[in-house]
């Protein structure tokens, strides 16, 4: 690995990796490489504290108990926070939004403390969400409609510091009435997109990367087998 490689950091695929959320990782990797970057993927685990010095961090979805050991473990070594300050983009899938908020109930009741870095609380819902979410971004920087598949009970609630990544056309998202689905604050994205998200989502995959290598903007890659499974995605 030299000085320019470009570090992607997989944060805690042993316990948050429940929904193949990895898959995010290898698509900013691919997508850095076919632009002629080095790129590795560095993956933290349980064993492992957590560096601040990586380019992007992403931290996928998981179960109840597999989310509060990554609360703990996030407690205790504040690196992905610490790299959030300085403005390192991070994408948190499903509970790792759960798991950055303030707190989050526990489908069996139970409050438990998170990381702090999004300013948002989750309770479980009546329902669980399953299925299809198709979405109209909201921020700067993304034009195109999100697709991704949802399953979780809990229900996102944004304070004033939070801001929702996109309006739901189709499917639940925060799933408290508002209409949002995903969280912003800063550097820091949040959504209940399964997918993966950034397989799904070319745009927002780009958004990391833009933000990670602190460019302007990055030329499109011209892959004709996304763009067409895209069109079938937001078609069925
Ligand atoms: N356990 C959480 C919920 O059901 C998150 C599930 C997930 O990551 N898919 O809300």
């Amino acid at each position: 690995m030299s000085e320019s490689t470009v570090r992607i950091g997989l944060v805690l695929p042993d316990v948050m990796g429940t929904y193949g959320d990895g898959g995010n990782a290898v698509v900013l990797r691919q997508r850095l490489r076919m632009r002629g970057y080095d790129a590795e993927i560095v993956e933290i685990t349980l064993n492992d504290p957590v560096p601040d010095s990586l380019d992007v961090y992403l931290l996928g979805g998981a179960e109840d108990s597999a989310q509060r050991l990554a609360t703990r473990h996030l407690q205790r070594y504040p690196g992905m926070r610490q790299a959030a300050e300085r403005g390192a983009p991070v994408l948190a899938i499903c509970a790792a939004i759960q798991v950055l908020g303030h707190w989050y109930e526990t489908s069996g009741g139970e409050r438990v403390d998170g990381v702090g870095m999004f300013d948002v609380t989750t309770s479980p819902q009546a329902e669980r969400s399953i299925g299809e979410v198709a979405t109209t971004p909201l921020i700067p920087g993304l034009s195109e409609p999100l697709t991704g598949f949802e399953n979780h009970r809990g229900g996102t609630t944004l304070g004033p510091d939070a801001t929702g990544l996109a309006r739901v056309t189709r499917g639940v998202g925060n799933g408290v009435g508002d209409g949002l689905e995903g969280v912003v604050q800063g550097s820091v994205l949040g959504t209940y997109m399964h997918g993966p998200a950034l397989a799904r989502n070319p745009e927002l995959a780009d958004y990391l990367l833009i933000k990670a290598l602190g460019v302007d903007s990055l030329a499109p890659l011209d892959l004709p087998e996304v763009t067409q499974l895209r069109r079938e995605r937001l078609r069925a």
